[in-house]
């Protein structure tokens, strides 16, 4: 390959490094975008979640109440009972025992009663928590489907600017040497994607390796392909290929 030849192919590798660069990148954003969305709606499930645990606290709590007000029913009946034996029982122990037990059932359901609006009112600071949760929930939600409407945007613009730029390149490397382009593409696949680099001062601007005066002037004339010793990248001057 003669000087001009070299030059212009290093301008083309130099063209479809760049387009190899966007789509990597392009690719990178792309792969982002379903995990960006499935976290997003982990954060969502999570607090409905939240929410469904909280009522069903709710429920134990009003399960609760209803046992207590069993009780007190059950309380009440049997006062009734104590009630109407006051009146048939014979001896003063027995009057005095009945009353006593009657003082007791009573001071039991009033127990309960405390009870039962502890648990009454644990309910209700529930009810209104959820109730602001759920308000929550629906900006969440609201959020989470903008957010998911613009990702799903962002793909579209994404997998056109792919497409495009692959074209691009096929019709790029179509006008390169093929034989420094399948050398340009191990390099690039052992080297992130930069596989051309271009002299900086004396070093190698991948590695920063020094490069000898000889070499530096063999870059410099471009009368052949040159590739740095560390980093094995392909070399060139900047000036020569403006
Ligand atoms: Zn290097």
């Amino acid at each position: 390959m003669g000087k001009d030849e070299l030059i212009a192919n290093l301008k083309i590798l130099r063209q479809i490094q760049q387009i190899d660069l966007e789509l990597q990148d392009t690719q990178n954003q792309l792969d982002s975008i379903p995990s960006n969305i499935a976290r997003w709606k982990d954060e969502l499930e999570n607090y409905k979640k939240e929410i469904s645990e909280d009522k069903k606290e709710i429920e134990t709590l009003t399960l609760g109440t209803k046992e207590k007000e069993i009780e007190i029913n059950s309380n009440l009946e049997t006062l009734k009972k104590y009630n109407s034996q006051l009146y048939i029982v014979k001896t003063n122990k027995e009057y005095s025992s009945l009353l006593h037990e009657i003082d007791e059932t009573k001071r039991k359901n009033s127990h309960i009663e405390d009870d039962i609006l502890e648990l009454m009112e644990k309910s209700d600071s529930k009810e209104k928590n959820i109730k602001e949760k759920k308000q929550k929930l629906e900006e969440l939600q609201e959020e989470f489907n903008k957010k998911e409407k613009e990702e799903q945007e962002r793909e579209k613009v994404l997998n056109e600017k792919f497409a495009q730029k692959r074209k691009e390149k096929e019709e790029t490397t179509s006008k390169i040497d093929q034989s420094l382009l399948v050398k340009y593409q191990r390099i690039s696949e052992a080297n992130d994607g930069l596989a051309l680099v271009s002299l900086l001062g004396n070093i190698c601007g991948g590695c920063n390796l020094e490069i000898p005066r000889q070499t530096r002037n063999e870059i410099q004339l471009c009368s052949k392909t040159i590739t740095c010793e560390r980093c094995g990248r392909i070399l060139y001057w900047e000036e020569a290929i403006k």
